[in-house]
């Protein structure tokens, strides 16, 4: 890497940090006063940009073989999130930010939802375009840049996007500000608190996640600007879906691990949540009425 930038706490603003490890290559952090852990020093956004955007990351690494060889577990996958998102919100405009190779966009569109994918990378949006035909939009450092309007949107989703964000704060406020009131956001991220991360032993990830969310966290992060949230699911994606593939009569995997709670018992739930089995949580929020 060859630029690297210092950076306060994303989510309370503190500049004081304690060391936790090294993970692939960077130096992790976590605030002293509310617990995010995070990359310090990150890449700048412009190193971010060419990174995203190398037409390598479609050519080489597990990425590229995954892509050929499990396309139809990523279809089962990307069949499960959208009706997920569906029991929770009908609507027209849906935005899926950092839409990647466009497979959730695509089966959104297919289903009758208004679409709009944005991407940091370049290079995923011209293959968006050229695979399924849907223009994305494309940024350089934030989506405050597309200038979108107020209030477009039903439903905003970030699979796998929020802990790759170099300023997750600046984020949920934009996303917030382009939902409609009522408007639901949807977002999943690995969690911090699968036990094998939990321990520090093993990777926390492979690549350039600068930040790595506990339900905790996450929910803080959403909630101090206004997100209602109003469902936490902890989810093994992968295991579920290749256990469920092997016994088809099973039920829904999302079903088995969900679990609903609001208000005040979501406290409850982070705490009881901090040594957990599910390598990623999903997070519904929705902005206040
Ligand atoms: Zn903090």
């Amino acid at each position: 890497m060859k630029s690297l930038t210092s950076v306060t706490c994303a989510l309370c603003g503190s500049t004081s940090h304690e060391f936790l490890c090294e993970n692939s290559g960077f130096r992790v952090v976590r605030c002293p006063s509310c617990s995010l852990v995070f990359v310090n020093p990150q890449p700048t956004e412009a190193e971010l940009k060419q990174l995203y955007s190398k037409e390598e990351v479609f050519t080489d690494g597990p990425k590229s073989s995954y892509l050929a060889t499990e396309a139809k577990l990523i279809g089962r996958l990307w069949d499960h999130r959208l009706r997920s998102v569906e029991r929770f919100k009908t609507g027209e405009t849906l935005l899926d930010v950092g839409c990647g190779t466009g497979d959730f966009i695509l089966l959104a569109k297919n289903q009758g939802w208004q679409v709009t994918g944005t991407e940091l990378s370049t290079s995923s949006a011209a293959f968006v375009e050229r695979h399924h035909g849907i223009p994305v939009l494309t940024f350089d450092s934030s989506l405050s840049q597309l200038a979108l309007t107020d209030d477009s949107f039903d439903v905003i989703t970030a699979w796998h996007v929020v802990e790759h964000l170099p300023s997750p704060r600046e984020e949920r406020g934009e996303m917030f500000r382009l939902l409609k009131p009522g408007g639901m956001l949807v977002v999943e991220v690995p969690n911090l608190d699968y036990w094998a991360r939990k321990s520090y032993m093993e990777p926390l990830s492979q690549q350039m996640h600068l930040y790595h969310f506990s339900v905790k966290t996450m929910v803080r992060l959403l909630s101090d600007i206004g997100y209602r949230v109003v469902r936490i699911e902890v989810v093994d994606p992968w295991y579920g879906l290749t256990d469920n593939m092997a016994c088809t009569e099973r039920k829904s995997w999302h079903m088995d691990y969900s679990i609903c709670y609001s208000g005040f018992r979501l406290e409850i739930l982070a705490t009881q949540l901090e040594f957990s089995l599910r390598t990623d949580f999903l997070i519904v929020g929705v902005v206040t009425f």
